[in-house]
């Protein structure tokens, strides 16, 4: 029998014929119809990762809750609410997003550190799964806002379990000096507490160590510290919350964990144990099913560098900037074999040095008019985009079952405008 390619394996593009296409459509097809910069997903790559994340469940009583911060567009929110997946929130918007698309409230985490009464009525009314706690007036706060609407409120706490996790420091939130989580003594004095607030129910006990992580061992460090933890609370919570954080190989030759090499030790420690397991992907189910496209604009040479103006710029796409991250950049049209590569800067048309998607990168040779994918784009790519220098941002396309369809339309200047009110001088 041939052995069955494990589904996290589908790569969401790949050249063919020398061009570069999600599922059976060229991406050139999809930037000529519905212009650059250009998001463009690929359905059945997070389909199959979230498979890998079942798969690797299979046997342990679990929620996969997708994190709507990293992509919250409504259409893939509907089509990972249709897989059975809840979500992790982290404010009343994305609470609001979820409903929209569809989300079964009874399958939301909302975590984050700064939650308002506000946003907390709206998910007491709503009926979500879960508080993640992060502190103690956040808690007070909670049983003040369950008591005034009568409506018990779930929570869990989070605890910073003081774990380094080798990544950028700007995503890194598991030690004692991040803004995150409990500290281990406050935890078990605060669940202590929660007995006294009639309306509070503890549920739950979670921890987030960070996003990019490449190396599982963390994970284990972080999951046994916790457990200690759970041998000092007043009672056994059913529901135990081990966040997000898997990286994914942004760079060539990187290697990162496959879902099912992360998830098994944990799953061995937690064995018989009893818990339900939550965990709140974002990164690793959707960052390799979306690329940005975007055309190339202008070649030129200054100061003996060499630049590559193409058409998105870093309001487009945040990261390369925000934390040095680096994304493959791919040629829609494949090299021709031996076409010599060059150090390039790619840069957008932002008046910003700090414009740019990639520095010395090694490019074979790309004319004006050529497009380009920047890869890895699905996760923390759209929805960290502005309006920065007035540029509408991207619209969206989903390819799915061999249709391409747009989930959300380029802006108009008219988008921008509309909020806007001029007064007039006296
Ligand atoms: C951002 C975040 C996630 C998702 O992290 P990834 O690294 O994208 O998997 C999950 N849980 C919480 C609490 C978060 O803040």
């Amino acid at each position: 029998m041939p052995q069955k390619k494990k589904p996290e394996e589908i790569p969401a593009f790949a050249y063919r014929r020398g061009s570069l296409y999600a599922g059976p459509i060229a991406l050139e097809t999809l930037a000529r119809r519905f212009g650059t910069p250009l998001y463009v997903y690929r359905w059945e790559a997070i389909a199959a990762a979230y498979g890998a994340y079942e798969a690797a469940l299979a046997g342990q009583p679990h929620l996969i809750c997708a994190a709507v911060k990293a992509n919250g567009n409504l259409a893939l929110l509907q089509r990972l609410a249709r897989l059975g997946s809840g979500f992790d929130i982290v404010s009343g918007g994305e609470l609001q997003r979820v409903r929209r698309a569809g989300g079964d409230p009874g399958k939301v985490v909302f975590s984050g550190v700064g939650k308002t009464a506000a946003e907390m009525d709206a998910a007491l009314a709503a009926g979500i799964l879960l508080f993640n706690v992060e502190s103690e007036g956040e808690l007070e706060l909670l049983a003040a806002r369950a008591a005034a609407a009568r409506r018990r409120a779930r929570f869990g706490l989070r605890v910073n379990p003081n774990i380094a996790a080798a990544t950028h420091p700007h995503i890194s939130t598991g030690l004692r000096r991040h803004k995150f989580g409990l500290e281990t003594a406050a935890a078990v004095a605060l669940y202590r507490r929660a007995a006294g607030f009639s309306w509070l129910e503890a549920a739950g006990i979670s921890f987030h160590i960070g996003s990019q992580i490449l190396d599982p061992e963390p994970f284990g460090a972080a999951l046994d510290r916790i457990l200690k933890i759970v041998d000092k609370l007043p009672a056994r919570p059913r529901w135990l919350d081990i966040g997000g954080g898997l990286g994914i190989a942004y760079r060539e030759g990187e290697r990162a964990p496959s879902i099912a090499a992360y998830l098994t030790p944990l799953r061995r420690r937690l064995a018989g144990a009893g818990f339900t397991l939550l965990l709140e992907p974002g990164r690793r189910l959707l960052a390799p099913a979306g690329v940005l496209l975007t055309r190339a604009l202008y070649r030129k040479r200054n100061g003996g560098r060499e630049f590559l103006i193409v058409d998105a710029g870093h309001n487009d796409l945040i990261r390369p900037v925000l934390y040095d991250a680096y994304h493959r950049i791919l040629p829609a049209r494949r090299p021709k074999p031996g076409a010599r590569a060059r150090p390039v800067d790619v840069v957008g048309p932002v008046c910003e040095t700090a414009d740019f998607f990639a520095r010395d990168r090694r490019l074979p040779p790309v004319a004006p008019g050529e497009l380009l994918a920047i890869l890895d784009a699905g996760a923390y790519g759209y929805v960290l985009a502005s309006n920065y220098n007035a540029r509408p941002r991207p619209a969206e396309v989903l390819v799915a079952g061999g249709r391409a369809r747009l989930i959300r339309r380029r802006e108009t200047i008219d988008d921008l405008l509309r909020l806007e009110r001029q007064v007039r001088s006296a």
